[in-house]
């Protein structure tokens, strides 16, 4: 509780109802220690609170112990955390360990609205996640599977920006990278019909390999970034989650690339950075979700 106070004001605890800083911890009347449920008290406006109001913790009567090693766990490891393993780690119920996961993969969503766009080199590539072949044996990418298919935009050396698309038609991958990239930046990708023609809205200019001639990388043609971003997920999607449906993948998206785009900082500060991104994201909560 107190780390989660410290990360969350510093050294100048602010009250969450009115902004001042005349606020003081509530202490037990009989024993002069801290108050058990760590409430703080406002001078101004005579307001009570916890470092839990506001926050992604608000709801849950989950030990903050839990919601610690579970943020720990799903910002240090590469391939993911399946909630059944916080439910064994923290004795908690599966339900409990799946309300934690899917509240803390939020806490790592991108804020659409202030998400830089991508510059320089990017890599623009789609691929097919999740779900089974219908039919055994064959292994036509998306036709007649249950996958769902997959975008990714990578800048060289910067962030990732993936999501999950409607289909993989020309206008709906290239409204994608439209949204997510600055006109500025140089396109690559692989000569898939789809991308042709998007090079004219950018600077850059548009750089292809040719994967149906078997060729993968022609100087800085390449989208090996790309690529090597959807094994990783692909790893943990069937190995640690044993495949996700449709309408999940999204959150497991927002987790790994809240992975890759914090891969400099070491685990605890990937940690803390998860931590910080759950303030304020309650109330936001319900709409994005069901999205
Ligand atoms: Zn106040």
């Amino acid at each position: 509780m107190e780390l989660l106070e410290e990360l969350r004001w510093g050294k100048t605890p602010a009250c969450i109802h009115c902004g001042s800083v005349a606020v003081y911890k509530m202490t037990d009347a009989a024993t002069g220690k801290r108050n058990k449920r760590f409430l703080w008290r406002c001078h101004d406006c005579k307001e009570q609170y916890t470092v839990r109001i506001g926050t992604v913790y608000e709801e849950s009567r989950l030990d903050l112990r839990h919601w610690c090693y579970a943020f720990w766990r799903a910002s240090t490891s590469k391939k993911g955390v399946a909630a059944l393993e916080i439910k064994r780690h923290c004795q908690i119920s599966y339900k409990s360990a799946l309300f934690l996961m899917n509240r803390i993969r939020f806490a790592m969503a991108p804020d659409q609205a202030t998400a830089p766009k991508l510059t320089g080199t990017v890599e623009c590539d789609e691929t097919y996640i999740g779900g089974r072949p219908r039919y055994h044996g064959q292994s036509l990418p998306g036709r007649g599977t249950r996958k769902t298919p997959v975008f990714a935009a990578v800048q060289r050396q910067g962030e990732i920006r993936r999501r999950v698309v409607a289909d993989v038609s020309g206008k709906t991958l290239k409204a994608a990278i439209r949204e997510v990239v600055d006109p500025n930046a140089r396109i690559c990708t692989d000569d898939f019909s789809a991308y042709d023609g998007i090079g004219k809205e950018f600077a850059g200019g548009h750089r292809r390999v040719r994967h149906t001639k078997r060729e993968y990388v022609r100087g800085t043609a390449h989208t090996n970034t790309a690529e090597s971003s959807f094994a990783i997920i692909k790893r943990g999607i069937v190995g640690v989650y044993h495949n996700v449906s449709k309408e999940y993948l999204h959150r497991y998206l927002w987790q790994f690339d809240f992975l890759w785009n914090n891969r400099s900082l070491n685990d605890g500060e990937r940690t803390v950075a998860a931590i910080q991104a759950a303030e304020g994201r309650r109330l936001m909560y319900k709409q994005p979700l069901a999205g």
